[in-house]
């Protein structure tokens, strides 16, 4: 349970200062309130056996201007016996929205594409309306199950790719598991492909530290892909509840990977070698289908996606996960394979 007794509004400033607009605004909690337990689970700060929590959110406001206008808002946690934590999330959280509500004036002729804008939020008092998310029947089980190990040893065998960010969850990927996306990738190629990813959570409590290991990937064989979107069907999740049960070593799901066709799309457009170099497609790109898929499926802050991007120039990977409450690329380890080291 989360509790908000607010409402929130945005309202859009012509670079005059001139109100162009003004809008409602809301936020889907649940992201945040899963980034801010695994930070500080992750330092042993919140217990990994989550039976009893509650959490709220609050205004942090304006210095200067006070209510009802906000800088940002703080997610809090409360567990029996732990000391509350708390997160602050900047008003950055609603740009998207602003940018709606801009995209909106610029239709209503209110203001011209191109305009630069600026944006304020504001907080009224209100009575809490009951989330809808919230009814729904699912896995909400935010326990962590965690295996105790040491990072140490993952780190020795691994390999960095892409940036690492100390607000990002470590994760560790089986080189194997890439091989065999690349290869089902050029199996596939042209089409979208993919997979769930599964493997184990691991706590290192000297470290202060929790990993993920991506051991195995699970090739989503009854999807429908196509060159633009691949979609899990059920008979996707019963095989791949299947297989998790077969590996047997208390491997959980982690979240998926799918193929980025860059080079068929760029085909498609007519690209020229030069723009498909530069391509926004062409790496660390988790379109809104994409962060879709993870939000439903996928919702746990520790879940992470892979992107094969298969271009003209060569097969790359991208990781994408929760981070301050939002997708973002991020980078993570390759594990060396040693089974055939002597
Ligand atoms: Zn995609």
């Amino acid at each position: 349970m989360l509790t908000f007794p607010y409402r929130l509004s945005i309202t859009l400033f012509s670079e005059d200062g001139a109100v162009l607009g003004t809008v409602s605004a809301e936020c889907d909690w649940e992201p945040l309130q899963e980034w801010t337990r695994l930070h500080f689970q992750r330092r042993g700060l919140l217990s990994t056996r989550v039976e009893d929590e509650s959490a709220s959110v609050l205004p942090l406001w304006a210095a200067a201007s006070g209510e009802p206008l906000c800088r940002g808002l703080r997610l809090q946690i409360e567990q029996p016996g732990w000391p509350p934590v708390a997160s602050d999330f900047p008003n950055t959280l609603f740009k998207d929205r602003a940018g709606a509500l801009a995209s909106l004036l610029v239709e209503q002729k209110k203001l011209r594409a191109g305009d630069t804008y600026t944006y304020v939020l504001a907080a009224y008092p209100a009575a809490q309306t009951p989330d809808p998310g919230r009814l729904l029947v699912r896995d909400t089980s935010p326990c962590l199950p965690v295996q105790d190990g040491s990072i140490e040893e993952f780190l020795v065998r691994a390999n960095p790719c892409g940036i690492l960010d100390a607000d990002d969850i470590p994760v560790f990927v089986a080189s194997r598991v890439l091989q065999e996306a690349a290869a089902q990738t050029r199996e596939q190629q042209g089409n979208e492909t993919g997979g769930i990813l599964i493997g184990r959570l691991w706590r290192d409590t000297r470290a202060a530290e929790i990993f993920v290991e991506v051991s195995a990937q699970i090739p989503a064989a009854c999807t429908a892909g196509t060159s633009v979107k691949l979609t899990f069907t059920p008979e996707t999740w019963t095989a791949a509840a299947a297989a998790l049960h077969a590996h047997g070593h208390g491997e959980i799901f982690l979240g998926y990977w799918h193929s980025h066709p860059v080079r068929e799309w760029c085909t498609g457009k007519s690209c020229t070698p030069e723009a498909q170099k530069t391509c926004v497609y062409a790496r660390d790109f988790f379109s809104a289908d994409d962060i879709a898929v993870m939000r439903a499926a996928f919702p746990r802050a520790w879940c992470v996606a892979i992107v094969a991007n298969d271009t003209a120039f060569g097969l790359s990977f991208s990781m994408f996960g929760n981070r301050r409450g939002a997708t973002h690329s991020r980078g993570f380890h390759v594990m060396e394979d040693t089974s055939n080291v002597a």
